[in-house]
C-alpha cells in the first residue's frame, strides 16, 4: 500500500470513529432545513463535540451520496452518554416505551403480551439503527483495503458499541409479586 493511501484509509477511518458514538446514538431524521432534501442526523448536541449546530449528514463522504436506509428517530443510550446522570439510561428507555405505546394501552393488553411486542418493538428500532449504521461504514470503506488495522479497529469498536447499544434496550420482564405486572425497567436495572 501508498503511504498516501495508507494515510487516507487512517484518515478515513479516525473520521467515522468521531462520528460513529452520535450515528448510533441518533441515528437519522428529516432535515428540517428549508431545502428539505438531506436525512441528517439529529444535531449534535453539545455534550458530545461542542458545536451545537452542526448536523452530522449519513453519508457518502467522497461523494456526499446519503445513505438511504430505513432508520428510526429513536435515541439510544450508550455508557459514554452520559456518565454523570445516573438515570440516563432509565430515562432513555423510558422515553423509547411511551413513544411506543402508552400506560392506557397497556392496561388494556395482557401483560405477558405487552412484554413481548415491547421488548420485539426495541428490538427491531435497535437492528434497524445498527444496520443503517453499518451501511454508511461500508459505503465510507469500500475503497480502503480492509486489512487496514485502522479499519479493522474502526469495525471493532461498531461492533462493541452495536452490542452495547442493543443491551441497552434489553428489559428487565420480572414479575411483580405484589401487583402481577411485569417490570419493563431496563436488565439489571438494580446494579
Ligand atoms: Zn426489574
Amino acid at each position: 500500500m501508498s503511504a498516501e493511501s495508507e494515510n487516507l484509509s487512517t484518515y478515513r477511518a479516525q473520521t467515522l470513529q468521531a462520528l460513529l458514538f452520535n450515528a448510533l446514538v441518533f441515528g437519522v431524521t428529516e432535515n428540517d432545513a428549508s431545502d428539505g432534501q438531506l436525512k441528517v442526523i439529529s444535531a449534535c448536541t453539545p455534550l458530545y463535540f461542542g458545536h451545537r449546530s452542526t448536523y452530522l449528514l449519513i453519508q457518502n463522504l467522497d461523494t456526499d451520496e446519503v445513505i438511504e436506509h430505513e432508520d428510526t428517530d429513536a435515541t439510544f443510550w450508550l455508557s459514554a452518554r452520559d456518565e454523570t446522570n445516573p438515570y440516563a439510561r432509565r430515562d432513555a428507555l423510558l422515553k423509547l416505551r411511551e413513544d411506543w405505546n402508552t400506560d392506557l394501552e397497556r392496561q388494556q393488553t395482557p401483560e405477558a403480551d405487552y412484554v413481548l411486542a415491547l421488548a420485539a418493538h426495541l428490538q427491531r428500532l435497535v437492528t434497524t439503527r445498527i444496520l443503517h449504521v453499518g451501511a454508511w461504514i461500508d459505503s465510507n470503506v469500500s475503497r480502503f483495503s480492509s486489512e487496514h488495522a485502522e479499519i479493522q479497529s474502526l469495525r471493532r469498536q461498531f461492533e462493541t458499541l452495536s452490542r452495547e447499544l442493543a443491551v441497552g434496550v434489553e428489559i428487565c420482564a420480572m414479575k411483580c409479586s405484589s401487583c402481577g405486572l411485569r417490570c419493563v425497567e431496563g436488565k439489571r436495572h438494580g446494579e
